[in-house]
């Protein structure tokens, strides 16, 4: 990661590169602020430019064999240590048992939070917490006893340290209370708070603060093209926290996604189009389980949203404009004779999916209940 594809914090960048260039690189640093300033790309911006064999005045260089094994996060001296669940498979898991997937995910982009790094490394269904488990300590041990492979420092950055047991936390303070010349360690941490007093004062802290709203308007324009409007929306919601501010975009991209199918599902049952349907089904059981369901969720809701427009009480009627215009004509066909068997089938198949059932046929049953329903009300 270069610092120039660390979006913002011009200031914290030059506190960064001055102190590389005055040679004041402390051995243990903490990167801290508000969730989704960047912290972590930062500290894989500082740890290349640290290690960068031609580190320019502002960024590293970009090309060197440093810079291009930093870019795919797959130099030898560079290390991660980060929450990580217990598998069947293995009793003390550590970071390195799920690098591929970590790997994975920062390169894909290093603005994510723990749900969404512990949603990557989870089964389906599963809702165990990530921890730093005592293991990763005989392994940061063993991982510094490595002589340096071809970097100038060994880079520890360690994700979440909040997240460690008092005992790893322990064996952690020991380790930087016996700092090696050639190691750093950058801990990267939204809630310092509940980290071991003993470490905070072991390492030299630098607070990053929330970013601008208009950093945020930028940076969603440029990666999901979409327009400033849009984005100023998202931006404003995200109140200086970036990974939120994506999820916004995503969600209402979500939503789109939603919206048309559910158009498609009710077009087909009230044609009575049975050959359509069952493609719409097919097309939709090859999603994600949990995808099927949240659209399902989302269709209880609008069978919901347009019983209520038939009571023309606009004010409680949470639709965006574009559903808002294609509900006006789709309400009168939810009514008091059929809404409540809808919105009860929908349920139905929403439970009957997180039970593990075959999808097409549930979701092509669910389909032939609604042309009759339909049918019924009308
Ligand atoms: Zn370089």
């Amino acid at each position: 990661m270069l610092f120039k594809q660390v979006v913002g914090q011009e200031d914290i960048k030059q506190r960064l590169v001055r102190m590389v260039k005055e040679n004041r690189v402390s051995h243990s640093l903490l990167f801290t602020g508000p969730e989704g300033n960047g912290k972590l790309a930062m500290a894989l911006a500082f740890a290349q430019y640290l290690n960068c064999l031609n580190p320019g005045d502002t960024d590293s260089c970009g090309v060197c064999s440093s810079c291009k094994k930093y870019a795919k996060l797959v130099h030898p001296d560079l290390h991660f240590v980060f929450p990580v669940i217990k598998s069947s498979s293995s009793s003390a898991p550590v970071s390195d048992t799920f690098i591929t997937e970590w790997r994975t995910l920062v390169n894909q982009s290093p603005y994510f939070d723990l749900p969404t790094w512990l949603s990557q490394i989870r089964k389906e269904g599963d809702n165990k917490q990530g921890a730093i488990f005592t293991a990763e300590s005989s392994e940061i041990i063993r991982k510094l006893s490595l002589k340096t492979f071809e970097g100038k420092y060994k880079m520890m950055i360690v994700w979440m340290p909040e997240k460690m047991n008092e005992s790893t936390a322990n064996k952690l303070l020991k380790i930087l209370e016996e700092p090696s010349q050639s190691t750093v360690f950058i801990l990267v941490s939204n809630k310092p708070d509940d980290m071991i007093g003993t470490i905070l004062s072991r390492t030299q802290q630098l607070k990053i603060p929330a970013l601008p709203q208009a950093d945020i308007e930028a940076y969603l324009m440029d990666k999901f093209g979409i327009s400033q409007q849009q984005a100023q929306g998202a931006a404003k919601v995200a109140n200086g926290n970036l990974i939120y501010g994506q999820q916004q975009v995503e969600m209402s991209e979500e939503n789109e996604f939603f919206f048309d199918r559910f158009i498609t599902m009710m077009r087909h049952s009230y044609a009575r189009k049975v050959s359509d349907l069952l493609k719409w089904v097919e097309e939709m059981s090859r999603h994600p389980r949990e995808r099927q369901r949240n659209f399902l969720n989302y269709a209880i809701n609008m069978i919901r949203e347009n019983y209520i427009m038939n009571f023309k009480q606009d004010d409680i009627v949470y639709l965006t404009p574009k559903q808002l215009e294609w509900s006006k004509k789709f309400s009168p066909f939810i009514n008091d004779k059929n809404a409540m068997t809808i919105a009860e089938d929908f349920s139905l198949a929403d439970s009957h999916i997180g039970q593990n059932g075959n999808s097409k046929v549930i979701l092509f049953d669910l389909g032939l209940k609604l042309i009759i329903s339909i049918k019924e009300g009308n």
